[in-house]
């Protein structure tokens, strides 16, 4: 997609601050972040939301990385939290699948 934000910086042209990455996905710090730690998990395919998940295994690659990155950040035994946003009334902005991994601070709920 050439329009879109995340492939954009799947492809190198916009260079976000990388924490991982494999063949399937990329992760990378948000740019506005709602926690200490905040990190984007995306596909490095292009798929706009989780309604259009067809490979459960890739979702749970996502799940797999999130745990691994909060691990990483000294956050897996304080808790953290991970989230899919799914269109308007999910909040999402970026129609780019990706899991927020949120940590650093407890958590509300319910999520605004
Ligand atoms: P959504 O609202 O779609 O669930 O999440 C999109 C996220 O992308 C937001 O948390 C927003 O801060 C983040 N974001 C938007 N533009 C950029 C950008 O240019 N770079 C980074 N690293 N994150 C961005
Ligand atoms: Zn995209």
């Amino acid at each position: 997609m050439t329009n879109c934000l995340f492939c954009k910086m799947v492809s190198g042209d916009i260079k976000p601050e990388v924490v991982f990455e494999d063949e399937k996905v990329l992760a990378f710090r948000d740019i506005n972040p709602q926690a200490p730690m905040h990190v984007l998990i995306v596909p490095k395919l292009h798929i706009t939301n989780l309604n259009v998940l067809q490979d459960a295994s890739l979702g749970g690659h996502m799940l797999k990385i999130a745990a691994c990155i909060a691990e990483e950040h000294g956050c897996a035994e304080t808790g953290y939290r991970a989230v899919f946003n799914c269109n308007d009334d999910g909040g999402q902005t970026v129609h780019h699948l990706h899991l927020h991994v949120l940590g650093g601070r407890r958590m509300t709920w319910p999520p605004g």
